[in-house]
């Protein structure tokens, strides 16, 4: 054997291989249940093959983009591994976006395709006015778009047993997701087959997915490719159970339904299950595990949910790391804590997922790794196969993110003798109060605890003394009524140092994206103007 040759045997990691082991091995199993329809792994490998023949009748080849617009539906899965399937890669737009950056996206990715879900029929009839290039539109249920295809069509004109190649070298890009692009134009990430192969994987394994697991959408699969978890819950063979809007009264009835067993979400998502009108839950005997992430997670919120039954896990990444890059492993002796101690551990971000390659805390103006001492304070930077190849056509931002080929995440944390991250701050939500840091999520933790508070999101407000003061804005929980504001000050104050006291309190809804984050930069605008 030639040492550094590639043997005869290489074949490119791809997650769509995945599929093709699950119809072989389990051809009869449930792949995936949507409404009323019910696919098996051997037919839901025979839609993907058939989509993939009708798109490459109708030109679409290796390399090309093929942009989807779409709820979590049966489709939205198929799309996962069709399109990777021809080399091409699939583009999954945000559905709560508007017609223009939806435009921004086709036009900047080079879509060659755009599947489309009756629902966002108008969002996607308005962004196809603004972009002037010729576009295959695939149409899955009646959408009104001129001469588009109908999806069931491109199925019966395609062969099921058709012969994919998938993608000549495993460094191909597999999809491309736009970051919600806050500060400017989205930028659009870049995966791989070889990343994305590994990242469902890493996420079966880190989340326990085996054959008996019922996997519920919960999260939308225009997130980071759903956090990976198509190809995850394929590569154990579970069941995909789809769900089109995120309400509790559904979520219950399908999780009592189907016996489902894992379902991930942001922390508003958990929230809105802890917190559900009594005539929506149902009662379900089954453990159900539920993955929480894209946002900090209040200690509050772990405990509610793991007090409902749910057994919680946490896990922490970006779109640029494909979803999920670390997770809170429990500790042996985390089980002898106190349990406030024990769900304040919970809420730690925690260590690299088996495929990740590092983690680590580093001081931004040196790159030096900061102490692992719980206090030393530095930026989160990740490395490895799972990190994105960089961003489409745009070398420059591409540089900055994965300078000395780490990414940088632009979140301020501690490293704990444990190995394990805890986020203080995104680097830009930190407040500076005379001088002094103070890490909003902090704050929001201790204003969590209030026994009104539902959620809770701190941000900095100009202060003619101070520079900036923490001012606090809160959601109360159904039916709570609304303490004085000097309650909630005096409540702070017993528990944290007197400088990170909120000294503005406003109550009322918290402005959130369409992945339930909330909207920091609303609120800061919001507190200036106060
Ligand atoms: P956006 O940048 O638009 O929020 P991303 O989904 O890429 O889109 O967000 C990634 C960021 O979300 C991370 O850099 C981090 O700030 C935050 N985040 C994700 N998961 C967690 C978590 N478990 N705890 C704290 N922050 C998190």
């Amino acid at each position: 054997v030639g040492l550094g040759r590639r043997p005869a045997n290489y074949v490119a990691l791809t997650p769509v291989s995945l599929l093709a082991r699950a119809a072989a091995a389990c051809g009869a199993r449930i792949a995936v249940i949507d409404g009323s329809r019910r696919f098996t792994y051997a037919d839901l490998y025979g839609r993907c093959r058939r989509l993939a023949a009708g798109l490459a009748g109708r030109g679409i080849g290796s390399l090309d983009t093929v942009a989807i617009l779409a709820p979590n539906v049966s489709e939205m899965i198929e799309a996962h591994f069709a399109v990777p399937m021809l080399g091409a890669v699939l583009n999954p737009l945000n559905t709560r976006l508007d017609p223009a950056t939806i435009a921004f996206s086709l036009r900047h990715g080079g879509a060659r395709a755009l599947i489309v879900e009756a629902e966002y029929a108008a969002l996607a009839a308005r962004a196809l006015g603004d972009f002037a290039e010729p576009v295959l539109v695939v149409a899955i249920g009646e959408t009104g778009i001129d001469g588009a295809v109908p999806y069931d069509s491109l199925l019966a004109e395609g062969d099921p047993d058709y012969a994919w190649v998938g993608p000549v070298d495993e460094w191909q890009s597999l999809c491309l997701l736009y970051t919600s692009g806050t500060t400017g134009d989205p930028k659009g990430a870049v995966y791989s087959h070889r990343g994305g192969y590994l990242q469902a994987l890493g996420n079966a394994v880190t989340f326990g997915l085996t054959d008996a697991s019922v996997y519920l959408w919960t999260l939308p699969m225009f997130h980071c490719s759903g956090w990976s978890y198509p190809w995850a819950s394929v590569a154990a063979c579970a069941t995909q159970v789809c769900l089109r809007k995120v309400e509790p009264a559904a979520i219950f009835r399908l999780i009592a339904e189907h016996r489902v067993t894992h379902l991930c979400g942001a922390p508003i998502v958990l929230s809105m299950i802890a917190h559900a009108p009594a005539h929506d839950r149902v009662p379900f005997p089954q453990t159900v595990r539920c993955a929480v992430g894209g946002a900090a997670p209040s200690s509050t919120i772990i405990r509610t949910m793991e007090d409902l039954g749910f057994q919680v896990t946490h896990l922490y990444g970006a779109t640029e790391s494909y979803g999920p890059a670390t997770v809170c492993l429990a500790q042996p002796d985390w089980a002898d804590l106190p349990e406030t101690e024990r769900y304040a551990r919970m809420a730690r971000q925690g260590v690299p997922l088996a495929t990740l390659e590092a983690v680590s805390v580093a001081d931004p103006a040196t790159d030096a790794p900061v102490p692992r001492d719980g206090v030393s304070v530095g930026e989160i930077r990740l490395r490895g196969n799972t990190v994105m190849k960089g961003y489409l056509g745009n070398p420059d931002a591409t540089e900055q993110a994965l300078a000395g080929g780490w990414y940088r995440t632009g979140d301020l944390a501690v490293w704990h003798p444990d190995g394990s991250v805890e986020i203080k701050d995104r680097a830009k939500d930190i407040i500076i109060s005379g001088g002094e840091n103070i890490s909003s999520l902090e704050v929001e933790e201790v204003l969590m605890r209030h026994p009104a508070v539902m959620l809770a999101a701190v941000v900095a407000k100009p202060d003619p003394t101070w520079g900036e003061s923490p001012c606090a804005f809160l959601e109360l929980k159904p039916g709570a009524t609304e303490p004085a504001d000097q309650e909630l000050i005096a409540f702070c104050r017993e528990r944290m140092a007197r400088f990170k006291v909120p000294k503005s309190v406003v109550f009322g809804p918290l402005p959130k994206t369409s992945t339930g984050k909330i909207q920091k930069f609303v609120l800061r605008e919001q507190a200036r103007a106060l």
